[in-house]
């Protein structure tokens, strides 16, 4: 089976008179359409919001495309909770779930009046000294420990994972905030990730709705929203069957209905916080071909590499690769597709059967468009790439430029290091 490049080879040409490559481009037609398909299939629910996490993307110009469907942001971070800011999205439309959470960060958070999300029973207290007192309306992370098995098989580890309280924490923690003063409350888990399969969210949301009738049974508390995080995932592999949104929103609403609803709970807000969901199949990185090296092995040396995209070196995660022009081309050669990185996990494709390709062919990396130009760095020196907006109409806009040696040399700014090496 075939993925499709969302830029035909003469886009691609076109674009990279202006914009060389690598970049990141985005398709903003791919992103409207799947943001109003995830709204519409939880549309039976009064209070659902999806809160897009900010560190899948985070470029302003992205997320406020987002906005209009009525997104809000879930930061980790306070660079990320200034993105929120600078886009407008305070209040309610702020979801802070960070771990490990530096103390300032929750003050922050507070300030523009973001839900804080809370991580650890600890951080209540930090909490309280950081904002002077707890804010009215709060959450709380859940994790069951254990292994979270769905029925079709696909596995977790909870009981590995560093987030989140235990089932008695959280008893704990409504009841010490609801001492306190506390008027909303909120209950979240994240459980599995990149799930590409309809039942995760109906079978985490079981595991929340559940317990929030024991909170209310034991606490006294009335959960008033439950966030199902991200964990939805996309079909890196040609061959895999998509999620079905409205199946997912569908299975969600009948546990609802057969938990919530039968126990007298039927006023609870739905929100989501996925990333990869948002943004991943509509972005990719946009790659020439520079080198060919013929030695043990077949190799194509491209012009991006990890720093771009690491998820295949982190991960060995598939990420699909089509030679721009020749996606009818049959694929009678076999190589690794290769960064330049002084690493040997630097490699976007390992034995891959490809088309021939030929020096100064585009490659079309796919699925990049979420944790892609977000998980960058600057090893070797490399520099972070473009992130262009493939808009409705055709036409493209930079939203975000690439890093020239004068960004990766400011931070010696008070050497004044980068004026004299280029002065000499
Ligand atoms: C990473 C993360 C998400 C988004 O996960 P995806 O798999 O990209 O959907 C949501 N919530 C939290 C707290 C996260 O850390």
């Amino acid at each position: 089976m075939a993925k499709t490049p969302f830029l035909t080879l003469e886009k691609a040409q076109e674009i990279v008179k202006d914009y060389p490559t690598p970049f990141h481009i985005y398709d903003e037609a791919g992103i409207r359409a799947n943001v109003k398909s995830l709204v519409d299939a939880f549309s039976w629910n009064r209070g659902y919001k999806e809160y897009f996490a900010v560190k899948a993307t985070p470029n302003p110009f992205l997320i406020k495309i987002l906005q209009e469907y009525g997104c809000g942001c879930d930061c980790s971070s306070k660079t990320e909770l200034m993105i929120a800011r600078t886009i407008g999205a305070t209040g309610d439309n702020i979801m802070f779930s960070s771990n490990d959470t530096p103390v300032d960060e929750f003050k922050l958070c507070n300030d523009l009046g973001g839900i804080i999300n809370l991580d650890d029973i600890t951080h209540i207290d930090l909490v309280e000294q950081a904002c002077g007192k707890l804010p009215e309306k709060m959450s709380c992370r859940y994790n069951p420990g254990g292994v979270f098995v769905l029925t079709n098989g696909i596995m977790d580890n909870p009981g590995d994972a560093k987030y989140g309280m235990t089932k008695e924490q959280i008893f704990e923690a409504f009841s010490i905030m609801k001492s306190k003063g506390v008027k909303e409350f909120g209950l979240h888990s994240f459980l599995a990730s990149n799930t590409v399969t309809n039942e995760y969210y109906p079978e985490l949301a079981r595991v929340l709705f559940n317990l929030a009738v024991e909170i209310k049974e034991k606490v006294g508390v009335s959960i008033s929203f439950i966030n199902l995080s991200g964990g939805i995932g996309i079909p890196y592999l040609p061959d895999q069957e998509p999620n079905d949104i409205a199946v997912i929103g569908e299975g969600v609403h009948k546990v609802y209905d057969e938990v919530l609803v039968a126990n007298g709970l039927d006023d609870v807000s739905i929100y989501t916080e996925l990333g990869r969901y948002m943004m991943g199949p509509y972005g990719a990185l946009v790659t020439t071909a520079i080198n060919e090296k013929h030695t043990h092995k077949e190799y194509i040396g491209v012009d991006a590499c990890a720093v771009n995209l690491m998820r295949p070196a982190m991960y060995g995660a598939y990420h699909h690769i089509t030679v721009l022009g020749k996606e009818n081309a049959p694929a009678t050669k076999t190589y690794d597709v290769t960064g330049s990185l002084c690493e040997n996990n630097d490699k976007f494709a390992i034995d891959r059967e490809l088309p021939e390709v030929e020096m100064g062919d585009i490659l079309y990396i796919h699925d990049a468009g979420a944790h892609g130009f977000a998980m960058g760095y600057n090893y070797n020196g490399k520099l972070k790439s473009a992130e262009l907006l493939l808009k409705e109409n055709g036409d493209v806009q930079l939203i975000r430029r690439a890093e020239t040696p004068k960004d990766y040399f400011a931070t010696f700014d008070c050497f004044d290091f980068y004026d004299k090496l280029i002065a000499e």
